[in-house]
């Protein structure tokens, strides 16, 4: 394929995404019979004959057993988390039992499919990939952080040359916190873990989008990054503001994230395809790469025996590109600082 047909492959992947994630934007969480036995569940504690002890609440609202000292407000606050949870969880699985019988597809609850859990955590192949990716972003940084601090050399006033040290470490960051919250939402998906992990990912993806602008664009001038990174920085506190106190909504995020995930892959494709950066290779292997992960998150597929679904293996195609990225970021600031050297000698 040539370059432009590779351009429209990625724009239209990309708004397929957009398009089907709308459509299907949880239409399980939406159904009436759903909605009933969440609410019935959330009242007495019980699914069928199955009941939780997280959900016994006396008429007031305070727990009816348990020690003094637990009888706390964010015990409460606990506890009426795990009662949702477990409610959710039991309704879920109920619900789709019942849709299999009558022969309907599955369905998606709160943005995700019916999992199995296994020993209390809800999607275990997430969780064990989330904290793989998080230990493969941190082996990058540090080794980053090494080759810039310590085999390179640093400027007179101990800065490297390297001019885009600073964003890497934030990237380095700002990636590994957002692993962190995947493992912990995918472990145990409440309110606050949810809310935790679409803002890092929006943080994280936002803050990519900055980052490729001033890359591929070579800004070193402090006072236009600003004007670059302003703007957006102000979009991504808004809009992280609107999920976490107004309303998480899945479609709109999807939608937020869809673009700029379109936008930075444009600007590192085109890039990737007229420099003459001599590890431009390892870019496009993850641009293209990365572009073929969407495609896992366009077939959306249900979980394959309740475990491994297509966002489970989006999760695990990150490991190699994060690997090949980390990697790229190395020769990016060896090539620079060379040719930093070149010109001053
Ligand atoms: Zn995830």
């Amino acid at each position: 394929m040539n370059r432009m047909a590779w351009y429209h492959w990625i724009v239209l992947s990309f708004s397929l995404v957009c398009l089907v994630r709308a459509l299907d934007a949880s239409a399980g969480d939406a159904d009436p019979i759903y909605k009933a036995c969440v609410e019935q569940c959330e009242k007495t504690g019980c699914v069928g004959r199955k009941c939780f002890q997280h959900c016994k609440f006396s008429s007031d609202g305070k727990p009816i057993d348990g020690p003094w000292y637990l009888q706390e407000p964010l015990y409460l606050q606990w506890k009426q988390w795990d009662c949702r949870s477990d409610c959710r969880y039991h309704c879920m699985i109920s619900r789709e039992e019942e849709r299999q019988k009558l022969g309907d597809k599955p369905v998606k609850y709160h943005g995700k499919w019916a999992f199995q859990r296994v020993n209390g955590i809800q999607e275990p192949i997430s969780v064990a990939l989330s904290a793989l990716n998080l230990a493969i972003q941190f082996h990058g940084w540090v080794s980053f952080f090494i080759l810039i601090y310590y085999t390179l050399p640093l400027r007179p006033n101990k800065k490297t040359y390297y001019e885009f040290t600073g964003l890497w470490h934030i990237y380095g960051v700002l990636s590994m916190n957002s692993w962190f919250w995947s493992a912990v939402f995918h472990s145990r998906d409440v309110e606050l873990t949810e809310k935790l992990y679409y803002s890092s990912a929006v943080a994280l993806l936002g803050f990519t989008l900055i980052l490729a602008i001033l890359r591929a664009f070579n800004v070193r001038d402090e006072a236009a990054r600003v004007m670059v990174a302003a703007p957006l920085i102000a979009f991504l506190t808004t809009h992280i503001m609107y999920l976490n106190f107004y309303n998480l909504d899945y479609g709109l995020n999807m939608k937020v994230c869809g673009a700029m995930g379109v936008a930075q892959l444009l600007i590192w494709t085109i890039w990737a395809g007229m420099t003459r950066h001599p590890s431009r290779w390892k870019l496009w292997v993850v641009v293209v790469g990365g572009g073929l992960a969407v495609l896992l998150e366009i077939f959306d597929f249900p979980p394959y025996q309740g475990f491994v679904d297509a966002h489970a293996l989006w999760h695990a195609s990150t490991i190699p590109l994060a690997y090949l990225w980390w990697c790229f970021v190395r020769d990016d600031a060896e090539f620079r600082t060379s040719s930093l050297l070149k010109k001053t000698k």
